[in-house]
């Protein structure tokens, strides 16, 4: 999932300030999983704001929202009339989320109520961990399902880079060595001969270092290109 952390109330209400009718929208997937953008999340927000404009002595007023995706225009469409009662919205989506609302929604202003901080998993209840950069050329077959990539400090590909410690990464007692995690792990799978092929350097050209990137799937396009 993608993972996000809501802005500080203060940063929120400074965005937010030229504005007199607000909509604090909620998203209903990821970001209400790892419960900071949700329909709960808004109303908080909203009810917050809505103090902190009241001891202020503004009139300021904010309701709330909550859309399925808003990455997605056909969601964002069956709410797009009713959006359009608001000056701006504050979205409680990830940075995808926002951007696909702005673009959608040409003439409605969106700004972000998180900052969306990695894509990962919740480890437990109220801790979530980065797992995976997006990289474009995934290579978890070689290590059978972790990332060194995301989850070795130095994305090394053959094996770890020395200063591991007593399976920690050296940059901090609280990081597992990735290769550490992986080495074991081959270990117990009896795998251990997939660290004997040496990795050639990779190719950044498929992650976010080659500029933006799309992906074009012509078998399932609405309307063939050709
Ligand atoms: S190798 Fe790339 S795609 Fe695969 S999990 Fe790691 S970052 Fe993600
Ligand atoms: S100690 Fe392990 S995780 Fe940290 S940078 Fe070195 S190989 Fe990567």
């Amino acid at each position: 999932m993608i993972v996000g952390e809501r802005k500080p109330l203060a940063e929120i209400a400074a965005m937010l300030a030229p504005f007199k009718k607000i909509c604090v929208l909620g998203c209903g997937t990821c970001v209400t999983v790892c419960l900071s953008g949700g329909e709960k999340e808004a109303a908080e927000t909203a009810a917050a704001l809505s103090l902190l404009w009241q001891k202020e002595g503004k009139e300021t007023e904010a309701s709330t929202l909550t859309m399925l995706r808003q990455c997605e225009y056909e969601y964002i469409d069956d709410l797009a009339e009713r959006l359009n009662e608001f000056d701006a919205v504050l979205s409680l989506a990830c940075g995808v989320g926002v951007q696909t609302m702005t673009t959608r929604l040409q003439d409605k202003i969106v700004l972000p109520g998180l900052n969306t901080t990695f894509m990962g998993y919740p480890v437990e209840q109220g801790v979530w961990t980065e797992n995976c950069l997006g990289c474009g050329n995934c290579v978890l077959d070689m290590t059978l399902g972790i990332c060194p990539i995301t989850r070795c400090s130095k994305s090394m590909l053959n094996g770890p880079c020395g200063g591991s410690q007593e399976g920690k990464c050296e940059i901090s007692k609280d990081v597992d060595c990735a290769w550490q995690l992986i080495y074991d792990r081959l270990i117990k799978l009896d795998a251990l001969e997939r660290m004997e092929t040496i990795q050639p350097p990779k190719d950044w050209s498929t992650s976010h270092h080659g500029g933006v990137r799309t992906t074009v799937r012509e078998d399932v396009k609405l309307e063939s290109s050709e």
